[in-house]
């Protein structure tokens, strides 16, 4: 199924060269996964060397996969197919912090419930939930150990969400937003990039690092916790009670403190993100001195820590993500100019900055298409059913 989703329609003879598999062992295997409803016939393989042979071909419309997303300032939701393609997403604001986890816990369900009603009849059935959460995860446990943003501790969000939606425990995941979003950077990059450092840009700051293909969790997943290096002893306060560190200078609440008093709309957490940043980029393509000062001051701290990143990993591409994404004209040559000033490497390494397309969506993309990988790495969790009659030849 992995080499379907990454070549397309192959024919049996193509994906035993591809897998390494026996064309015996690759015949019975799709008979297997057609019985499943999780590929399909897909025509006559054209000329080429040898006889044509019938091709075959994921069905994306057999299963879906969901991901749901905690923001301190929202909930998000989205749906994909097998085929990554995605089907429904939306976001509804929330204060999180505010209302606690067990409400929180409340509107993810909803949106999960919501999600599914509206993708019925178009996808098969879900093989899977993730939940992204923007901060230390015990996956095994499907525990949130500590968000300080969110001011959560020990939450069981997979044992809450198995309560309140029709989903089984076993289908459901909790994972950190940025090991998610990098996973979903990675799967939009063109090219054979290997080795990836992906910046969640929101009032807290996390990296997922994709370091020889992999992702890098660390000895027990609680890798990747960069927001919290500390960059100024004498600094304030952070949200995990320490002074200075990185989320401080560089996180979201930085930003609006830096480029607007307390009555501005651009402060103002009753409206959408996106709105709110693109107030500030209709402010920096005006050239308005306190926005442009502010995006020159964060840059250039973003920089000072990106180019530790680089240093350390000396990765391909560093990804700025979630509000640095709605920005990058105005960060990346400040943080350019720092990571050229402080990495030893000639030329950064060859490390490239850049913004990423998908925003502030990539977790929730992310908890999608980690999602499917239950069914990616087992498609026996879908079982086996009679053959579809509308795949049948007329
Ligand atoms: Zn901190």
């Amino acid at each position: 199924m992995r080499t379907l989703r990454e070549h397309g329609a192959l024919s049996r003879a193509q994906l035993a060269v591809r897998s390494g598999l026996s064309k015996a062992t690759v015949s019975s295997l799709v008979t297997d996964l057609e019985l499943r409803g999780l590929v399909h016939s897909a025509g006559v393989s054209a000329g080429g060397q040898g006889r044509p042979g019938q091709l075959v071909d994921l069905r994306p419309t057999s299963v879906c996969g969901i991901g749901l997303d905690v923001h301190v300032g929202h909930v998000g939701a989205a749906v994909t197919d097998l085929s990554g393609e995605l089907l429904f997403r939306r976001r509804v604001l929330c204060d999180v912090p505010g209302i606690g986890p067990e409400r929180a816990i409340d509107q993810l369900a909803e949106l999960a419930n919501t999600a599914l009603a509206e993708v019925e009849g178009l996808v098969g059935p879900p093989v899977g939930l993730t939940v992204s959460v923007p901060g230390l995860v015990d996956r095994d446990a499907g525990t949130v150990t500590f968000a300080p943003r969110l001011r959560w501790r020990d939450v069981a969000v997979a044992d809450g969400l198995a309560a309140r939606t029709r989903l089984p425990l076993d289908h459901i995941a909790v994972d950190n937003d940025a090991n998610l979003g990098a996973e979903a950077e990675l799967a939009t990059m063109s090219g054979n990039v290997t080795d990836l450092a992906y910046l969640t840009g929101d009032f807290g700051i996390g990296c997922g690092v994709i370091a020889g293909g992999r992702l890098i969790r660390g000895s027990i997943g609680f890798a990747g916790e960069i927001g919290h290096m500390a960059m100024d002893p004498l600094g304030p306060y952070c949200s995990c009670g320490r002074r200075g560190c990185w989320e401080t200078q560089v996180g979201l609440g930085a930003l609006l403190h830096a480029c607007a008093d307390p009555d501005d709309p651009v402060r103002d957490p009753t409206l959408d993100l996106d709105k709110r940043m693109g107030i500030v980029r209709a402010r920096a393509e005006q050239r308005d001195r306190r926005t442009l000062d502010a995006l020159h001051q964060i840059g250039t701290a973003l920089g000072l820590g990106v180019a530790v990143l680089v240093n350390l990993l000396n990765p391909a591409v560093v990804v700025l993500g979630g509000y640095f994404a709605a920005l990058p004209e105005w960060l990346v040559e400040p943080i350019r100019n720092e990571v050229v000033a402080n990495v030893l490497a000639p030329g950064a390494g060859g490390a490239r900055v850049v913004g990423s397309t998908l925003g502030f969506t990539a977790a929730t993309t992310g908890g999608a298409l980690a999602a499917l990988h239950r069914v990616l790495d087992d498609p026996t969790v879908v079982p086996t059913s009679q053959p579809d009659d509308e795949e049948a030849p007329a």
